[in-house]
């Protein structure tokens, strides 16, 4: 039987109570090395539009792209490990999409491009795969089937890795003990090839999740090789069940590359707003600071939230600088309207801030005095006279140019300021161990 290409994606098999896809991915893809398969790539980690209100944490879903013989013997393990593993008790809704062939289909590539940004619809998702000449698979709503058909369809254009280590089922729930020093060290000594690991301002480790899923800690960096090594830095005293490197989209900004309509604001996307700033910048109760920004014929509400550290940042626009806003749109309610979550402004140009005062004596240098309104200015000391106030320029406390949220506030997808302006392409490279199993369990 000759080998045919084979793309299979996964996604929504987990709750907050347990389970996580890229666990469930781990399992399956050791499974289907054990069949045989021959894998192309890394397995897929994509993170979709982060505004997904029913997502359970970072809106990921997983894709496996390889070579296999009897691909309906594939496709019937998938399907049994999905059903056999997914929390369907605790509310997930899974979904795995299979797909046969070398090139994946351009209505599937634009499908993953708007899950990305927007909300698209299972039903959509559906069409297209059968479309395709692909086959799927659903419980429960079968919500899954929109990231599954989605992970598979994703184009990466910039990339990232991470290596994601699995817990023992004994150790699920307990709390993950790992070495914050190491942590520090191995982000100083890999710096810039791995990314938002330790967070130096709180002495955060930023590595490890702290719910009961079967994650013991994920690492992020720009190659494979990379995190590898980084992972050998990291000191914990937990036995590990194994570990799977993936190919991502974390850390690429990828969500943010479409422009939010400012006349529509279509809740829940992701995207850019741009336009001059004509209200506020004001901090209220809590510390939150919204302002608002001219669009299109509308006027957008943008906020800031406190824990992201931007309000301390952005406080210093001023009515008239040009921005470039990016960020989720909150849907509106009884009690908010419609808004932009906002988790980075680029400052295009910051508007001359001028205030007025007296004016000041050529031949004294000193500053006159006002004769009275309407009447002009005198210098007391030689008695010459001026019309019109002297404006003197602010100097501004924000400055042009990118101002992101701080580490431990960012998103899957948020761009960390040391990945600025770049490409880059994570290269399978099957000998190195992209997928290890610790002691075969
Ligand atoms: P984890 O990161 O732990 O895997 P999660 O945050 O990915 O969890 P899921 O449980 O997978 O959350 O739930 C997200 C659900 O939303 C999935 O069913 C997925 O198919 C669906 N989804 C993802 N992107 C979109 C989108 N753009 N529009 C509509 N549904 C989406």
């Amino acid at each position: 039987m000759a080998m045919r290409q084979m793309h299979v994606g996964i996604d929504d098999t987990d709750s907050v109570r347990g389970m996580c896809t890229t666990f469930l991915a781990y399992s399956v893809a050791a499974g289907l090395l054990g069949m045989g398969a021959r894998f192309l790539e890394y397995p897929r980690l994509v993170r979709l539009n982060p505004n997904v209100p029913w997502k359970t944490r970072g809106n990921g879903a997983v894709a496996l792209r390889f070579m296999a013989k009897d691909t309906g013997r594939v496709r019937q393990y998938v399907t049994d490990m999905v059903r056999a593993h997914a929390d369907t008790a605790n509310g997930a809704n899974p979904g795995a999409v299979f797909w046969e062939g070398d090139n994946v289909p351009p209505t599937l590539r634009r499908f993953a491009r708007e899950a990305l940004h927007r909300i698209v619809r299972i039903g959509d998702a559906r069409n297209l795969v059968e479309e395709a000449g692909g086959s799927l698979f659903g419980m429960g709503t079968g919500r899954g089937i929109v990231g599954a058909a989605a992970a598979i369809g994703y184009e990466f254009g910039d990339s990232t890795a991470e290596l994601i280590s699995y817990r023992r089922d004994s150790c699920f729930g307990t709390p993950r003990k790992i070495e914050p020093d190491s942590v520090r060290i191995m982000q100083e000594a890999t710096y810039p090839d791995t990314f938002n690991s330790y967070d130096d301002a709180t002495g955060h480790v930023l590595i490890a999740p702290r719910g009961p899923d079967p994650v013991f800690y994920g690492l992020r960096g720009e190659s494979a090789l990379a995190v590898r090594r980084a992972s050998r830095m990291v000191s914990h005293s937990e036995r590990l069940r194994g570990h799977m490197i993936f190919r991502t989209n974390q850390g690429t900004g990828d969500h943010l590359a479409f422009r939010i309509d400012p006349d529509t604001m279509e809740p829940h996307s992701s995207g850019v707003l741009e336009g001059a700033v004509v209200g506020g910048p004001q901090i209220v109760e809590g510390g939150h600071l919204f302002f608002d920004v001219a669009a299109g014929r509308s006027v957008s509400r943008c906020w800031a939230y406190k824990p992201t550290g931007l309000p301390f940042k952005l406080k210093g626009l001023a009515c008239g600088d040009h921005v470039t806003v990016g960020g989720g749109v909150r849907a509106g309610s009884a009690a908010f309207s419609k808004s932009l979550n906002v988790e980075i402004v680029r400052v295009q140009r910051l508007a001359p801030l001028v205030s007025y005062c007296n004016p000041r004596c050529e031949r004294c240098g000193k500053n006159m005095k006002s004769q009275g309104r309407g009447q002009g200015f005198r210098c007391v000391r030689c008695g010459r006279t001026a019309e019109n106030r002297r404006g003197v320029r602010v100097p501004r406390a924000i400055s042009e140019g990118e101002h992101c949220a701080l580490v431990g506030a960012h998103r899957h997808l948020s761009r960390p300021p040391q990945r600025r302006g770049r490409l880059n392409h994570v290269s399978f490279e099957p000998d190195i161990e992209w997928l290890s199993m610790y002691d075969g369990k």
